[in-house]
């Protein structure tokens, strides 16, 4: 059975925490800017998580030690990694991502697959499909992303590294194999640096060298895994999409710089939590049944309640409402609070429709 065309885009953030960090301080626009441990003046351990552009251009990489990225350049921003932050632009962007795909499969906090092979079925159309969508992450997001178009997964997810940042790639649908004939086996995700090794003793250094060998031989050498790999280099690998659900559920905490002793702060700081949770999951297109909370008083004592919905909403009403009563046991002699938090679960995928309307039956 002859497997259908699809087409793919592989989208992937360039350089995603700093391009975060910088979209929320302009200041550090244009200058070498390291997320990562603190350098200490050269004497700091730990390693860069990430690094711009212009730190590049000094020889830093993420994965170096934040000692050596200091010697070669100790004029740049070190700042350590807001997890919260870049968190929270990836779930801004993939819900735009997502509505370009008929199939959306999040790669990582910073890549994604999208299906859309219902808008575009040839190389013409989905370079336009592509064009829109690093339209709509720039404007929406202010931010850029390469993006790799092929008839596979493999082949969109090599093409989106050939051309960053802010690049386009686009593999010629009936030439898969000729796009990634002369490139350096270490594009291939999968071949990772021991197989690069052993593939190298072979004398093996091109994608080229490796798709003039028996298949036999790629079966002895890997495996199972070799049948994959003949099926990415030739260009016939065919792995889906996989449209992925959120996450079962999702929370949020807030510590207190130092404990609240008025309970009417700690309402607040829920009840903050509680919209940015439900802004999450209703972007995403989800809604939610179970809402929860969290409260640790200082000493580490910490409780947690529960209560379950009529039905799903995607609505921040019920879960304001559910929150402050949840917490109303709590609301006890100035006891100081050191945390609170709220949570939602048995998240699903919203249905349009009236179920949908008359979820929440209130009081
Ligand atoms: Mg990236």
């Amino acid at each position: 059975m002859q497997p259908q065309r699809r087409t793919i885009l592989h989208v992937d953030l360039d350089a995603f925490y700093v391009s975060a960090e910088v979209r929320e301080h302009p200041e550090l626009k244009g200058i070498p800017v390291v997320v990562g441990a603190d350098p200490e003046e050269g004497k700091g351990r730990g390693v860069v998580v990430a690094c711009s552009y212009e730190a590049r251009k000094f020889g830093l990489r993420s994965g170096m030690p934040i000692s050596l990225a200091y010697r070669l350049c100790p004029q740049a921003k070190y700042m350590p990694p807001s997890w919260g932050l870049y968190e929270r632009v990836s779930e801004e962007v993939m819900s735009t991502l997502r509505k370009f795909a008929d199939k959306f499969e999040q790669g990582s906090i910073d890549e994604a697959y999208l299906d859309v092979t219902s808008k575009a079925e040839d190389e013409k159309s989905a370079t336009l499909v592509a064009l829109q969508v690093k339209k709509a992450v720039r404007e929406k997001h202010g931010l850029t992303c390469s993006i790799g178009v092929g008839p596979n997964k493999s082949s969109a997810k090599i093409a989106s590294d050939r051309n960053k940042p802010d690049g386009l790639t686009v593999v010629p649908f009936a030439d898969v194999s000729g796009f990634l004939a002369p490139l350096q086996i270490g594009v291939v995700p999968g071949i990772g640096r021991k197989t690069g090794e052993f593939l190298n003793e072979k004398g093996i250094t091109t994608i080229g060298q490796l798709q003039a060998l028996d298949g036999k031989q790629l079966l002895s050498w890997f495996g199972k895994n070799g049948v994959w790999l003949w099926g990415v280099i030739h260009g016939q690998e065919n792995v889906e999409v996989r449209q992925q659900d959120m996450p079962k559920s999702l929370s949020v905490e807030r510590t207190f710089k130092e404990d609240a002793k008025d309970f009417r702060e700690v309402r607040k700081e829920a009840a903050d939590g509680a919209s940015e949770l439900v802004r999450r999951v209703k972007s995403a297109g989800y809604s939610y049944k179970i809402a929860g909370i969290k409260i640790r008083f200082r000493g580490f004592e910490t409780h947690t309640r529960e209560k379950t919905l009529v039905s799903h909403t995607d609505s921040e009403g019920p879960l304001l409402e559910t929150v402050g009563k949840l917490l109303d046991e709590f609301e006890t002699k100035g006891k100081p609070v050191r945390l609170v938090g709220v949570r939602v679960s048995d998240i699903q995928r919203s249905t349009s429709g009236p179920s949908r309307l008359d979820g929440w039956m209130g009081g």
